[in-house]
């Protein structure tokens, strides 16, 4: 099938088309796009204040468990996920990859680098730290880092992330991660 023709007035886009440069789907460097990285690019500013909301954040979620678990872990993902789709990705483009790992990178999303890559940055970086696939986009793993040293558990930004698990896409991280801790302090209490 042939590809769609860039729309009247985007020459950015028609230059790109015309040059027979890849886009990936969802990454064209258009207006919708470049308005997502400025408030993504103010959430890695601001990834210290990040840092410390998600915590509180995930404290407030845990102790919602009993909620949850009354209404059905099953129940709730639907609507919960609606909620963290919306505000996560008006907030960090976010790609629904269902296990975030924004607290490790800075607040950048790593589902954005065009290659996903999960443990830092591809050799093609540009001298302006732009990415390579995406010339107008700033590189997510430059961002990254950048994000990380304002973090006060920055150096989380060291560890090895695994491959991503396709199965968890479009499912909630916010529930996955409080059911997680929820069996991990229950067992705890059951040592005890
Ligand atoms: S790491 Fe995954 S869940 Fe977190 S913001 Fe990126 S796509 Fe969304």
């Amino acid at each position: 099938m042939a590809d769609a023709a860039p729309k009247p007035g985007n020459a950015g886009a028609a230059a790109k088309a015309a040059s027979g440069a890849y886009t990936p789907a969802g990454v064209s460097p258009n207006r919708r796009a470049r308005r997502k990285y400025t408030i993504r690019l103010w959430a890695v500013r601001h990834s210290r204040f990040f840092e410390w909301f998600y915590r509180r954040f995930a404290d407030a979620f845990l102790l919602l468990h009993p909620l949850w678990k009354s209404i059905g872990y099953d129940r709730v993902e639907r609507p919960i996920t609606f909620i963290e789709r919306n505000v996560k990705g008006f907030l960090f483009d976010c790609r629904m990859c269902g296990q975030c790992a924004l607290s490790s990178t800075g607040m950048s999303c790593p589902m954005n680098c065009p290659k996903q890559l999960r443990n830092g940055p591809c050799g093609g970086v540009r001298a302006n730290g732009n990415c390579e696939v995406e010339p107008d986009m700033p590189c997510v793993w430059v961002q990254a880092w950048n994000g990380s040293r304002n973090m006060s558990e920055g150096d989380a930004i060291l560890k090895v992330q695994k491959p991503v698990n396709q199965s968890l896409r479009e499912t909630s991280s916010w529930l996955r991660v409080t059911a997680e801790a929820a069996a991990a302090r229950d067992a705890a209490k059951k040592e005890a």
